[in-house]
């Protein structure tokens, strides 16, 4: 039986054989607690059936966690300073594979056609770094990226506006970017204390399941999007002044009435009370209007 790396005192130690200092710019706050990193993986799913790609291995708590319940992982990690490291504490697994670069640089179909040709379903698992959470999830569900789910640790608040559901205070655009691809559930809360160094936010696990195709049909996908954006672009007013707001040089506001009624959809409701569904018909409507 391997010691795990994710403990206070191994972690230490790992960090003082190679003098290693944290990069807060990077977002380095490491795992000091196994038992959270196998919840994780109930979560995700993981079997010796499954590939993982993992964003940001650190010195390799949760990379070994996942090597030994996996087929494959391949872990990216920007920061050069960890690779030997990475070297040491994983050289007990053959089945993982590092990758220095940044991953909102990276080309993941070409690492994918290198790595996982045995055709497994590949899961993303991962705690991610906090300042870049949104642009990394976004890239890869706008990219398409054929994962067939994605379990990450980041900010609990992020987690919640990411999975909220209409009439909350967490719902908005956010919510509809990621639902439209996935699926979307928070898993577990973590608390800060489990970090090395301590983070000053709590965290919490979500999960995203991959939808087999969106869960509405839109006409043009941009547009949808930022649509919905302009719907909640001032919380606390109508539909009705977000969408004059936004189309003052495109429709007047009778036709903008049109528009609404013709989905029944009332411009006095405030853009947190609808539903995705209700997002797409009333895009399409407009998009079709203005062609
Ligand atoms: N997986 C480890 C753990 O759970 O203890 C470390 C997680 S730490 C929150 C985030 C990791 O992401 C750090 O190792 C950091 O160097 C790495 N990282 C930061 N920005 C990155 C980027 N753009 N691309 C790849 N890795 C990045």
């Amino acid at each position: 039986q391997i010691k795990p790396i994710a403990t206070p005192k191994r972690t230490k130690e790992i960090m003082e054989q190679f003098h290693f200092a944290f990069k807060k710019s990077l977002g380095q706050n490491f795992i000091i607690d196994v038992n959270i990193l196998q919840n994780m993986l109930d979560v995700a799913g993981v079997t010796k059936d499954t590939n993982v790609i993992e964003i940001g291995p650190g010195i390799g708590a949760l990379t070994e966690q996942i090597a030994s319940r996996a087929n494959k992982v391949v872990a990216f990690e920007i920061d050069q300073r960890l690779l030997p490291i990475l070297e040491q504490t994983l050289s007990p697994y053959s089945n993982i594979h590092i990758e220095n670069q940044d991953i909102l640089k990276a080309d993941i179909q070409d690492v994918w056609a290198n790595y996982f040709a045995d055709e497994k379903p590949v899961k993303i698992i991962a705690n991610l770094p906090y300042y870049i959470t949104t642009p990394i999830l976004m890239n890869v569900l706008a990219a398409k990226i054929p994962v067939s789910s994605i379990s990450v640790m980041i900010q609990k608040e992020v987690a919640q506006r990411m999975a909220a559901q209409p009439d909350t205070k967490d719902y908005g655009s956010l919510s509809i970017a990621v639902q439209y691809y996935t699926e979307a559930a928070v898993k577990m809360n973590v608390p800060r204390t489990v970090f090395m160094p301590q983070p000053n936010v709590d965290s919490a696990v979500l999960h995203l399941q991959m939808r087999k195709r969106p869960v509405v049909d839109v006409s043009d996908e941009e547009y949808f999007f930022r649509f919905v954006q302009a719907c909640f672009q001032q919380r606390r007013k109508t539909l009705k002044n977000n969408l004059s707001n936004y189309f003052n040089h495109t429709f007047s506001k009778p036709v903008i009435d049109q528009l609404l009624a013709n989905c029944e959809i009332n411009g006095k409701r405030r853009g947190e009370s609808l539903t995705i569904e209700e997002f797409a018909q009333l895009a399409n409507q407009f998009y079709d209007a203005e062609k």
